[in-house]
């Protein structure tokens, strides 16, 4: 085995570079004895030749599984600190019809933060009274038909959204349930958090604020003040983050109590998942065991009653329950000087080129930043592995790169593949089923592709992929005529 010099220092060497970690796949992902991958049945071959690459292929059934483990977890953890818990999809993860029936059917409730977003949860039947709607500058617009349409809950983010809400809620006759969002002063990173008295971000009002807020919404007849709400940060692996806004919200909340009664408390979501091998994500159910541990423990100690509690998980709903497939273009083996690093105490602090040559194999797919932003947004890291095959070659350290003219596209940093990896191969990367179609763009004037959902050994197309028409459609020379001196399209 020889490790190159270029891997990242988390990067294991593989002893088999087909091997599928069963933490970053769906359940129903497996090599079939012919070594292809397969989800639910249904080959990745199969797949590229009736929809095409790129494509977002969906494990129906894992997320369906994660939704149901989600808030059976969240259940019989808050029942047996004697609450009860209301587990929300986070919406903008990704959102479609199917996928909002999906956690629906699931018993979970949806976090829209938008108009478009809280259009498609109506469009997919779901009861206004399971939304939840976010935003730090929801438009009169939005609030008026969350209001109007019977919206569960109104996530107050400011002060100047309190006469808003209210506002809207007289002029349609509703009391309308609202939280108020608190910048608590908490902010997880992946691996670590920040507590400070305030944080500088945009989101929500200081815990200084919180009280003359409370009493505000409070003193509207038409609203119904349900409780506070903290969202920490996203892709979150530990739990003293968690710990800490829940301890700092549960103190707020024994100050607020004597004022009136604040029947629940949302904690947020940002549970972390897995994207690599090296990424070690709690289980649900650890999340919601010490969530009710530490919410009951801290209401205790405050002698308030334990709160109905809400979160509000995207990523770990649908994150690992997706693969992207790609087609490699081409390959190109780029040869890199390696830097030498001067001995400690010498005059010359800079690294210099040390002659020695390493090389990186760029392996170019038919997708990139456009259906996979993350990579290239946050440094986000991803795996990778052939899919159309086994391959018993040496491993080789690999950087998948996109088509867009970005140097910075890249879906993959490093991974390592079987060196015989070859144009015409299909190419999957796991762990993309939250924020990458999402933040789909058409960059480059790429097609967005198509999201496939695959269960019992069928597949069918739940986001139609864009078509060249599409991209055209809106074009408003061509619509217009003024392009009338070429032939007509
Ligand atoms: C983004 C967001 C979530 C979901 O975050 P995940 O990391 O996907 O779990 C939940 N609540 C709020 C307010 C958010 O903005």
């Amino acid at each position: 085995m020889t490790v190159n010099p270029l891997a990242p220092p988390w990067l294991v060497h593989p002893r088999d570079a087909n091997e599928l970690a069963t933490s970053v796949w769906s359940r129903n992902v497996a090599r079939t004895a012919s070594g292809e991958i397969a989800v639910a049945g249904v080959t990745a071959s199969a797949l590229a030749a009736e929809f095409g690459t790129p494509l977002y292929v969906v494990d129906e059934a894992d997320v369906r599984a994660r939704a149901l483990a989600a808030r059976e977890s969240f259940d019989s953890e808050f029942a047996r600190v004697g609450s009860s818990a209301k587990v929300y999809y986070a919406g903008k993860a990704f959102l479609s019809t199917e996928v909002a029936r999906w956690v629906t059917e699931a018993g979970l409730y949806i976090d829209v933060c938008s108009g478009g977003e809280l259009a498609v949860a109506l469009a997919a039947g779901v009861d206004p009274a399971r939304l939840g709607f976010h935003g730090n500058n929801k438009s009169l617009a939005e609030i008026d038909r969350a209001v109007s349409t019977g919206v569960g809950v109104i996530v107050i983010d400011s002060v100047i959204e309190i006469d808003r809400v209210a506002d809207a809620a007289a002029r349609h006759h509703r009391q309308q349930p609202v939280r108020l969002r608190l910048n608590s002063g908490v902010h997880a990173h992946t691996h670590e958090y920040l507590a400070t008295a305030r944080e500088d971000q945009k989101f929500g009002i200081t815990l200084g604020d919180a009280p003359a807020a409370v009493a505000a919404i409070r003193s509207h007849d038409s609203l119904d003040f349900l409780g506070l709400h903290s969202h920490i940060g996203s892709q979150i692996f530990e739990s003293d983050g968690f710990v800490e806004s829940a301890k700092r919200l549960l103190a707020l909340q024994a100050e607020l109590l004597v004022d009136g009664p604040i029947p629940e408390l949302n904690l947020g979501g940002g549970f972390g998942i897995a994207y690599t091998s090296v990424d070690d994500a709690m289980p649900i159910e650890v999340v919601a065991a010490r969530f009710a541990d530490i919410v009951a423990s801290e209401c205790a100690r405050l002698g308030i009653p334990v709160p109905i509690v809400a979160v509000e998980p995207g990523r770990a709903i649908v994150g690992p329950s997706t693969f992207s497939l790609y087609e490699v273009g081409t390959i190109k083996d780029v040869e890199v000087t390696l830097p030498s690093f001067p001995a400690p105490g010498s005059s010359f602090p800079e690294p210099v080129d040390g002659g020695e040559v390493a090389t990186r194999k760029y392996v170019s797919i038919d997708g990139g930043m456009s259906d996979n932003v993350r990579p290239a947004l946050y440094g986000a890291d991803y795996s990778v592995r052939i899919a159309n095959r086994n391959s018993d070659a040496d491993p080789a350290l690999v950087r998948i790169a996109g088509k867009h003219c970005e140097s910075g596209d890249i879906v993959v940093h490093a991974d390592y593949l079987p060196g015989d990896v070859t144009p015409g191969d299909l190419l999957a990367v796991p762990a993309t089923g939250a924020y990458c179609w999402s933040l789909a763009s058409n960059y480059n004037y790429l097609g967005r592709p198509a999201v496939v959902a695959v269960r019992d050994g069928h597949a069918r197309v739940i986001v139609r992929g864009e078509t060249e028409a599409d991209l055209l459609s809106r074009d408003a020379g061509i619509s217009t005529g003024s392009m009338n001196d070429r032939d007509a399209p």
